[in-house]
């Protein structure tokens, strides 16, 4: 077990805002390892545990979870701040479903023997957390799923398959939806799981992206034992779970910083190509520089709705829309100003030194599918914004 931690029950939110974001940043800067900022694909946990046992001794690795629980108990506002430092130091992301799904539901929705079982070990590091949600043919449409769990005594026997599993080779346990009851309407009959990954009849087979890394998994589940008293909640009510998960973190998916970051790399690569004389370039430039701008204001205009505790409607996702389209954009202009070298991975050789461009391109393509595809953001735009008839 890891140590416990040195500054549970501090009250972070008696800081003000300030002096906080002085103390993080302060433990950032001189804590978090310098070869591990701004990396370019998901980290493994074997290259982040130390970071996250680091943040776990501090009592600083669920900064949402109330501090009764191990948490540090912030407010919204403290930890839109605790996220920018993150942000603004590079610090990667660790495996963080425990923290940031499965912990707050097991406070809101779990039982008392689910959260002492579970909770003290997603806090120390021991548990690593996986998202069984999407299936192959069941991902927008995700309550089409078919992975199903049969009732057996004091067990369910699940059998099916998962897919695009983030990080599931590296996860000791998956939480899942799975059709427990076949005969109802689809989104009434699923239940919502915890099952430990080492249990007989889990396999798991990495898939290897463009970029070459193996982020995500096939997970298969042939006649998986699950202990009944895994089910999280009511039986059949996992799908109002599930969607209570995504409360209001989903707006960091809309943070400028990855725009701000690539209009960084973009303004110094054409400078030392010595673009800036070419109109068609400045032209291009300049409409992503303001949208890099516009989007950092819409940005800021949902962050004051969460700092006064309100709830997030659903114009929400037109921050997702706008931040990964711009970040999509300014990745296309790194590849296109590199010329006949912006297909090489890796370093590319440009005036005046080094620069990676495609690792930008292939960061920038999934943020517009993960955390809901952006076809469907639109929809909902266009359902419950517009109110466009369907
Ligand atoms: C990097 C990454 C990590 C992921 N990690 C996980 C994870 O850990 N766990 C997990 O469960 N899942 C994970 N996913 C899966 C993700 O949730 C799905 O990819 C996403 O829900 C889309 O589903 P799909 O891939 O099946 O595409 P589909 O739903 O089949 O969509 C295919 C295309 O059709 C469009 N489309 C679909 N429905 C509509 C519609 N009604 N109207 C208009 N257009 C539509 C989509 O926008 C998309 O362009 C991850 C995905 C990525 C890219």
């Amino acid at each position: 077990m890891n140590k416990p931690s040195t500054t549970t029950g501090t009250d972070w939110n008696a800081l003000d805002n300030s002096s906080f974001r002085a103390t993080v940043r302060e433990f950032f800067e001189t804590r978090y390892p310098k070869d591990l900022r701004y990396p370019k694909r998901r980290l493994r946990w074997a290259e982040i545990r130390d970071w996250y046992l680091t943040l776990s001794q501090k009592g600083w690795v669920a900064p949402s979870w109330p501090s009764s629980y191990g948490g540090m108990g912030l407010s919204p506002e403290k930890l839109i701040i605790f996220i920018e430092e993150q942000e603004r130091w590079g610090v990667g992301r660790a495996p963080d479903m425990g923290i940031t799904m499965v912990g707050p539901l097991l406070i809101h929705h779990g039982n008392d023997a689910q959260r002492a079982d579970y909770l003290p070990k997603i806090l120390a590091g021991e548990h690593i957390w996986c998202q069984g949600y999407s299936e192959p043919n069941s991902g927008s449409d995700l309550a089409s799923l078919r992975t199903e769990a049969v009732a057996d005594g004091e067990h369910f026997i699940v059998n099916g398959q998962k897919t695009w599993t983030t990080l599931a080779q590296d996860a000791t346990h998956i939480f899942l939806l799975v059709r427990t009851d076949k005969q109802a309407k689809k989104q009434q009959g699923i239940s919502f799981l915890l099952a430990d990954m080492k249990t007989p009849g889990i396999s798991v087979r990495p898939i290897r992206n463009i970029a070459g890394s193996e982020d995500f998994c096939e997970v298969f589940l042939e006649n998986v034992r699950v202990p009944r008293a895994n089910i999280v909640g009511e039986l059949n009510k996992g799908w109002t779970i599930a969607k209570a998960l995504l409360g209001f973190e989903r707006i960091f998916l809309g943070s400028p910083k990855q725009s701000q970051y690539a209009l960084a790399r973009v303004q110094e690569a054409a400078q030392r190509l010595g673009l800036f004389q070419d109109t068609g370039f400045v032209d291009r430039y300049t409409k992503l520089a303001l949208d890099v701008a516009d989007l950092g204001a819409l940005y800021g205009r949902f962050i004051e709705q969460v700092k006064r505790g309100e709830t997030l409607g659903p114009d929400v996702s037109m921050l997702k829309l706008f931040a990964t389209e711009t970040y999509s954009r300014l990745a296309d202009l790194l590849v296109d100003i590199a010329g006949s070298s912006g297909g090489m991975p890796g370093d590319i050789a440009l005036p005046g030194g080094k620069t990676d461009v495609l690792t930008t391109f292939y960061n920038a393509r999934p943020a517009t599918i993960y955390g809901g595809s952006n076809e469907v953001q639109r929809n909902i735009l266009a359902a419950s914004v517009l109110q466009l008839p369907s």
